[in-house]
């Protein structure tokens, strides 16, 4: 029996994926973990996180940002 490995080395690049969403947006309380739901800027997120301290007086927030990115072949010599 004959096992044949072929090896390929190539460079890869990682950049921001324009092809689909642009990043999202999202606030969390850490007191209570009510949500702001995703935006796709942050200023609704900011608004929600005054919003829920003047209501339940909850001063601390996680801010989530979710990017893409895509991967591809650099082309180049071997
Ligand atoms: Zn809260």
């Amino acid at each position: 029996m004959t096992t044949r490995e072929v090896w390929r080395y190539a460079n890869w690049a990682l950049s921001t994926d324009t092809s689909g969403s642009g990043p999202i947006y999202v606030a969390e309380c850490t007191s209570c973990g009510e949500s702001s739901g995703a935006a796709d800027d942050k200023e609704g997120p900011e608004t929600w996180c005054l919003k829920h301290a003047g209501g339940t007086g909850h001063t601390g927030f996680r801010s989530v940002i979710t990017s893409f990115f895509r991967a591809s072949l650099v082309e180049g010599p071997r």
